[in-house]
């Protein structure tokens, strides 16, 4: 993209319903045509209709609207000058959409975006509204009501567009990893767009990066390293989303390049474009990165021997977090029904040699009985159990440790912590998790 995307959606008109003291701010000049107050109006190209922001029982602001579709909708939203953007995940799929707005302050003007995606299609609507002062409406910071927003598990978010111009690679976007960024390939020049991906790792892993292509658009993808030597393409057909994988990637950086085939471009969708990173050694805890204890602290008249993992603090206590397998190996033990009184309910690994090392690993304090069994084999993160308290724990924790057999050594050698919007990401994927 050769210019920034200033307008990114349609601008619908919108119908809403303002009601119990809810007012209609005045709306930017930018985003005139006036706003509709007339009566509602349908707009068939909208995904969205009916918009009606409501104050529930406990005083918090409730917006509820109705889509054409079963699409998948997020809400941010702000102060009016833009600040303190809040991201609403997690609304579900689904015809009737609700979603709670908290912490408003009263007499204060808020700008709300609704988005929602279908296929390769992204529409969102603006509204606008002050909290007022009136009595019933508080400033409430309870429970919301859904599944997984981002906002309560302390993660701000924000769709990330590419930047101003990124037609070489000297002006690459920063790609985050697991952060889904949106972008075009502009008709109005022969454009191409790089982003810059950094991968970090104590080992060497799997790189994935995908691009959405647009349905009707012939786009391709490639992949380059430091100094800018190519390394992969994948050049699908119409249509076609684009996958470079490649295992045994080594840590560093990493350049991805967008362009459409033989001129393909479009000023109106996006394609979108993803990366991740499976470390050859996975992370323990997909669904926490919090560590609580250190492999060699001084334990009275020894040191801990392993690597502590808790609970997320953005998540609690009370969920539930899985414990994977770091890396294919050999179940050489695994609790039955009876706990251990000092390890609890465990598993014991043969995960064979890394970079000459054995690892020979032991998963503590599980909750409950191991999902695995003695004497099977188990691939690299496949889920072995759950994060408990059982045998000598005093909270909440896996307790991993790793020897070569005669000695134990630090975990982290081999282990990176995942990045918090990949803790994010593995919760979005599976909140039936929390409990
Ligand atoms: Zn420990």
């Amino acid at each position: 993209m050769k210019g920034k995307i200033n307008k990114l959606f349609s601008t619908g008109i919108l119908a809403l319903t303002l009601s119990l003291g809810i007012s209609p701010s005045p709306i930017p000049s930018e985003f005139s045509p006036p706003f509709a107050s007339a009566a509602p109006q349908q707009n068939s190209s909208s995904f969205f209709d009916n918009f009606e922001l409501v104050t529930s029982n406990d005083e918090n602001y409730i917006l509820q609207f109705t889509t054409a579709k079963a699409v998948k909708v997020k809400v941010s939203y702000s102060e009016k000058d833009g600040k303190n953007m809040i991201m609403l995940d997690g609304t579900g799929q689904g015809f009737k959409q609700t979603v709670k707005f908290e912490g408003l302050k009263e007499n204060t003007q808020y700008q709300a975006v609704i988005s929602a995606s279908e296929g390769k299609t992204t529409m969102s609507e603006t509204i606008y509204f002050t909290a007022s002062s009136d009595p019933k409406v508080t400033v409430p910071s309870k429970e919301v009501s859904y599944s997984m927003p981002k906002s309560e598990i302390g993660i701000e978010s924000h769709d990330v567009y590419e930047s101003e111009y990124n037609g070489e690679k000297a002006y690459a976007d920063p790609l985050a990893p697991a952060t889904p960024m949106y972008g075009r390939i502009s008709c109005s020049a022969s454009d191409q767009d790089w982003f810059k991906i950094d991968v970090s790792a104590k080992t060497n892993g799997k790189l994935n990066v995908f691009l959405d292509v647009p349905s009707n658009k012939d786009y391709e993808l490639y992949l380059y390293d430091a100094n800018g030597n190519y390394l992969a393409k994948s050049t699908g057909g119409t249509g076609v989303d684009e996958l470079i994988s490649r295992l045994g990637t080594t840590p560093g950086t990493y350049y991805a390049m967008v362009l459409g085939f033989n001129g393909a471009c479009d000023d109106v969708q996006n394609y979108m474009l993803v990366w991740r990173f499976y470390p050859d050694i996975a992370w323990p805890v997909p669904g926490s990165d919090t560590i609580s204890d250190y492999f060699g602290t001084p334990r009275g008249s020894t040191t801990h021997k392993g690597l502590d993992i808790t609970w997320w603090s953005s998540g609690g206590s009370t969920w539930k977090y899985e414990i994977q397998a770091v890396k294919d190996g050999y179940v050489s033990y695994a609790s039955g029904s009876t706990a251990d009184a000092t390890a609890g309910y465990y598993v014991k690994i043969d995960h064979g040699l890394y970079n000459g090392k054995k690892i020979i690993a032991r998963y503590l304090h599980m909750e409950s009985q191991p999902l695995v069994s003695s004497n099977t084999n188990v691939t690299r993160a496949q889920r072995l159990g759950w994060m408990g308290n059982t045998g000598d724990s005093t909270g909440k924790h896996l307790h991993l440790d790793f020897s070569d057999g005669s000695s134990y050594y630090d975990p982290l050698t081999f282990l990176a912590k995942p990045h918090s919007n990949e803790v994010v990401d593995y919760w979005e994927k599976n909140g039936q998790f929390k409990q």
